[in-house]
């Protein structure tokens, strides 16, 4: 084949190239059209053999259009198959349309329920001290909650705490006291003995002050040296670390069956500053915790030498101290789930 005659065979050879690509409408013809054009059967590849035959002087010329050719009939393809990305593309866009105007997901942050922010807050103080986190069960036995504790049945002690009943033996306790049984139980009578214990308890009450579930929290400290003084200055750093450094605190004698002596902490009115008011039901006092001696008897019942320990025992009401330090005004709302109520503690 001469120069001149591949230049005319080469020139139809792109106008059928260029005619049939127009007609190219999916993946699978322009597949067809690549292998027809530049496939290993194609035209193109029997026109590189051909070169072998070619001329000595033209061979030159004839690589050059050669090629020229090849790069024609490539373009006219990646065209094609371009188009066809771009179309692929712009379809995919499409579908996956993101609408920026729209607003976008508000991620709300929760907040800390106000019973568990005192719990949080006492239990903190106390490690501080050096005290450690004990835990019992919300079902305990009778002789855990009540006769280890000092009460035994038919004790007119019983009534001041409605308990509810499973069996004859077993009941939801109505104190975290029930834990010190535990505690006590578990030291085998080798102190010393310093732990809180905070937890729900239950009891049969039902009024805005008062529900079938609270929480409590008890700590207790058993040592040889243990003081009523040591009582004293502890409730009063909670008080001031709960209430305020300027609060008052005075303490009241009281009767408990665990402890002896007992008495109760009340801290002077954070509402009026002990004027009186309606909070402090006009006494400028406001009681917050009962706590006392842990009486001998108790330590004698857990196996403890009452001659050689001694020790101070204290309840907290979780519930109560939240209503004050909040101004809650219904024990219910703490486990009604209400958000509204919740989120008015959201600390921004
Ligand atoms: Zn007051």
């Amino acid at each position: 084949m001469t120069l001149e005659e591949f230049k005319k065979i080469s020139q139809a050879e792109i106008e059928q190239a260029t005619s049939e690509i127009t007609s190219v409408s999916d993946e699978q013809t322009l597949n067809n059209f690549k292998g027809r054009f530049l496939g290993k059967k194609s035209h193109l590849t029997d026109f590189y053999a051909s070169m072998r035959d070619v001329v000595k002087e033209e061979k030159k010329d004839f690589g050059i259009a050669l090629n020229d050719l090849r790069a024609k009939l490539q373009a006219l393809f990646d065209e094609k198959e371009n188009a066809f990305r771009q179309a692929k593309l712009n379809a995919r866009l499409e579908k996956e349309k993101v609408d920026i105007t729209l607003p976008g997901y508000q991620n709300t942050l929760g907040s800390k329920h106000p019973f568990y922010a005192v719990v949080d807050d006492v239990t903190d103080f106390f490690l501080g001290l050096g005290y450690t986190i004990a835990d019992g069960p919300e079902v305990e036995s009778d002789r855990n909650n009540f006769e280890l504790m000092n009460i035994p049945k038919d004790h007119p002690a019983r009534d001041m705490q409605d308990s509810f009943s499973i069996n004859e033996n077993t009941i939801l306790r109505s104190h975290t006291s029930s834990v010190q049984a535990r505690v006590l139980a578990a030291a085998k009578g080798q102190g010393p003995i310093k732990v809180i214990c905070p937890g729900k308890v239950y009891r049969r009450d039902n009024d805005a002050t008062h529900s079938h579930q609270f929480g409590q929290i008890e700590g207790l400290v058993i040592s040889e040296d243990a003081t009523f003084a040591n009582l004293l200055e502890t409730l009063t750093l909670l008080l001031r670390h709960l209430f305020g450094e300027k609060r008052e605190v005075r303490f009241r004698p009281s009767f408990f069956p665990f402890t002896e002596p007992s008495v109760e902490a009340d801290i002077s009115c954070f509402e009026c500053n002990g004027k009186g008011c309606s909070l402090c039901k006009h006494t400028g006092w406001i009681e917050i915790l009962g706590s006392g001696m842990v009486n001998p008897n108790v330590l004698r019942l857990n196996g403890f030498d009452d001659k050689k320990y001694q020790g101070f025992a204290f309840g907290i009401g979780i519930d109560r101290v939240a209503m004050l330090k909040y101004g809650i005004d219904d024990i219910k709302r703490f486990y009604t789930n209400d958000v509204q109520f919740i989120d008015q503690f959201r600390k921004e």
